[in-house]
């Protein structure tokens, strides 16, 4: 609704890799509390558009701002002390290490000695993964290291999460617990974007998506107005 706050803005982002235009132009704005979507086929933009609202990459032109500040130039540390946080498409676990100690890696930089153990046991809750917390990460299954890393993401604290295919590679069971999962955080307060090529998960879980075609918005609305799209329904079947 229109009174709502903007919490994240682009500004005419583009991204050129030497000659390819990756992302271009691009303007979007999320809400304080949306579930918003980022959807479109393979090669579209996504994950780079995600990189530099983290600062991984920086933009070749325009400005992104978050809660009214412009981040453009601002490290990926400061960022996420600021409150943004992200779950990479590739997995960015520690495998050696216990679930536990993945958590604690996380959430030192942002508790306090005395209350990380409660607030990492109150995620594990949460994420209803507390019987692995001193399993060794690569004994986890690939769904099982998704939701830690999204407890991690959880664990700076953040005021927007990003998450890049966090259905990836699951089955059905472990997508229906991601959905829930997405659900249930967003039901809290924490204003999430999420990117997927899955037209099924968005319509799961989603309120409002933006689909990307090379590098392009192509189209944007609720995730009912962009299923039935017909442009939408055909850049997906590849035509
Ligand atoms: P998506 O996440 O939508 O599948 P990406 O954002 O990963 O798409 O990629 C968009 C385009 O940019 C693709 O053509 C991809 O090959 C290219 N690309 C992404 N990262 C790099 C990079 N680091 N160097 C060169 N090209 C890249
Ligand atoms: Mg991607």
């Amino acid at each position: 609704s229109t009174n709502k706050k903007a919490i994240l803005e682009l500004k005419g982002v583009g991204k050129y890799f030497g000659g390819l235009r990756a992302v271009d132009n691009i303007n979007l704005s999320v809400k304080k509390g949306d579930l918003h979507c980022l959807i479109g086929p393979n090669g579209a933009g996504k994950s780079t558009i995600f990189k530099m609202i983290m600062g991984v990459y920086k933009p070749t032109s325009g400005s992104i701002l978050f809660e009214n500040n412009a981040i453009t130039n601002k490290r990926t540390w400061d960022r996420v002390k600021l409150g943004l946080s992200i779950k990479m498409q590739i997995p960015g676990v520690y495998g050696d290490l216990t679930a536990y100690e993945n958590m604690k890696i996380a959430a030192q930089n942002f508790y306090k000695r005395r209350e990380m153990n409660n607030k990492i046991m109150e995620l594990f809750d949460l994420l209803e993964i507390t019987n692995l917390k001193s399993k060794i990460v690569n004994n986890l299954s690939h769904g099982q290291q998704q939701w830690l890393e999204i407890g991690m993401a959880l664990a700076c604290k953040p005021k927007m999460l990003l998450l890049d295919e966090p259905a990836a590679g699951l089955g059905p069971e472990e997508t229906n617990y991601t959905s829930d999962l997405i659900r249930k955080l967003n039901d809290k307060g924490l204003t999430i974007l999420f990117i997927d090529h899955d037209m099924d998960f968005v319509k799961n879980i989603a309120k409002s998506a933006t689909v990307l075609h090379l590098g392009n918005k192509f189209a944007e609305g609720t995730v009912d107005e962009i299923a039935s799209n017909q442009k939408v329904i055909d850049i997906y079947l590849g035509k």
